[in-house]
């Protein structure tokens, strides 16, 4: 075969056989194939999609390009969840340790910032000492052990995603049905699990614009996912406005200890709970979605999984005193700035697509591979949609590095609350 050949084929609306897709996934973990003809052959997949006959075998052959995660045999239910990635998507955080503190395996392997959507290991890094790089072994042991670990895909594990999800975020091919359900595949299928729930995002901050196309790679990656023997149930999620009323990666894990603590943004304890009563449904630990939704708010409401947080924070490394005195400060950034309602009137909208990109921009997330990481910049005390305003409200407040940053987040942020008067 020759790379050369299947580029073009694709370019032309060709179909490949599951031998060609097993081979292009094989050459390219062996570094024997050129970056640009890979980004070439990403940009004919992203115009011309691929099908059913095409998609399993390249899902499975990413899946088994590297080492998975096996783990011992045990009554808890291993499961994880997935997003497509949104603003203010701090979901992973609360839930996992939710579902462990109620007797499950959360074996989560998450990801970085892609675009303008947060990353959960960006997030979780900002915490003092946590660290993301656990080994095959310490993720099992530490599964086993206390029931959950959250950490970056091994060197070893899924290495075909890790080198086309690099090359798709520099080359514009991230929002397509294809290539993500194979993306987010490849890496849930190599955790073994008994059961996987996937928030699929639509709206202008995510990477599926509408409801229609959401549905169809919710539909799509259920499909795939039950073929390959994992139960898999994908939530729809609005991703219009930001969730929740912070971003930015160390305002989101406070957010998300409110959450744990029984308290937080209601919309992002609805999605948490919503998860979470799917898993536990899915997996017989409860009769209904009803049933289960109780279950997982005693969960949250009782501290048990806050306790089961703390003990996840400790066991990858937490400097705890350090970590719950900066929970106590108002902001770890130089500066605080508001952003004030210029007229009365009612917050019809918030602009997620915005918010992500000046977020982004700031050091929230990255403009290139390489760049690093400012924990500190964000936005919190976004006001509830809808609600009414007076003048001079207090609508967000930036935090950043100094007054001028502060100044010209604010500047550039002001548009993206709409008030209708
Ligand atoms: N998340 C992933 O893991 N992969 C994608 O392609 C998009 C979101």
């Amino acid at each position: 075969m020759n790379f050369l050949s299947l580029i073009e084929a694709k370019r032309d609306g060709g179909r490949h056989s599951p031998a060609e897709v097993a081979w292009i996934i094989g050459e390219l973990v062996a570094g024997r194939l050129p970056d640009y003809q890979v980004a070439a052959w990403l940009m004919a997949v992203f115009f011309r999609g691929l099908d059913r006959d095409e998609l399993t075998p390249l899902t499975l052959a990413m899946r088994d390009s590297g080492e998975g995660l096996e783990f011992p045999d045990d009554s808890r239910p291993l499961v994880d969840k997935h997003s497509t990635g949104g603003v203010g998507d701090k979901v992973s955080l609360p839930l996992a340790p939710l579902l462990a503190s109620l007797g499950f395996r959360v074996p989560m392997i998450s990801g970085r910032a892609l675009g303008i959507t947060g990353g959960t290991l960006d997030k979780l890094e900002s915490i003092p000492g946590f660290s993301t790089q656990l080994t095959r072994d310490q993720i099992v042991g530490q599964v086993q052990a206390i029931g959950v670990a959250m950490a970056g895909q091994t060197e070893r594990m899924v290495p075909a995603d890790r080198i086309l999800y690099a090359l798709r975020d520099a080359t514009g091919t991230v929002p397509n049905l294809s290539l993500i359900t194979a993306s987010i595949l490849s890496k849930k299928l190599a955790e073994s699990l008994d059961a996987l729930v996937l928030d699929v995002k639509f709206g202008r901050a995510a990477f599926m614009k509408t409801r229609a196309e959401a549905q169809r790679l919710a539909e799509t990656m259920e499909q795939l996912a039950g073929d390959c023997g994992v139960p898999t149930r994908a939530i729809l999620s609005d991703m219009n406005c930001p969730l929740g009323s912070a971003v930015g990666n160390w305002l989101e894990v406070k957010e998300s200890v409110d959450c744990l603590s029984g308290g937080g943004p209601g919309d992002l304890r609805e999605l948490v709970l919503a998860c979470a009563a799917h898993l536990i449904e899915m997996t017989g630990q409860a009769t209904s979605l009803a049933n289960s939704r109780r279950i997982a708010e005693v969960a949250l409401d009782s501290g048990a999984a806050l306790a089961k947080w703390e003990q996840l924070l400790e066991a990858q490394g937490t400097r705890m005193d350090e970590y719950r005195q900066m929970l106590r400060r108002e902001s770890i950034a130089a500066v605080t700035l508001e952003i004030t309602a210029e007229s009365a009137g009612r917050l019809c909208d918030i602009d997620g697509h915005r918010i992500g990109v000046v977020l982004r921009d700031h050091g929230a997330g990255r403009l290139n591979q390489g760049a690093v990481i400012r924990p500190e910049v964000g936005l919190d005390q976004i006001c509830l949609l809808n609600a009414a305003v007076s003048r001079g409200a207090i609508m967000a407040r930036v935090h950043a590095g100094g007054p001028e940053e502060a100044g010209a987040m604010v500047a550039k942020l002001q548009s993206a609350f709409i008030l209708e008067k």
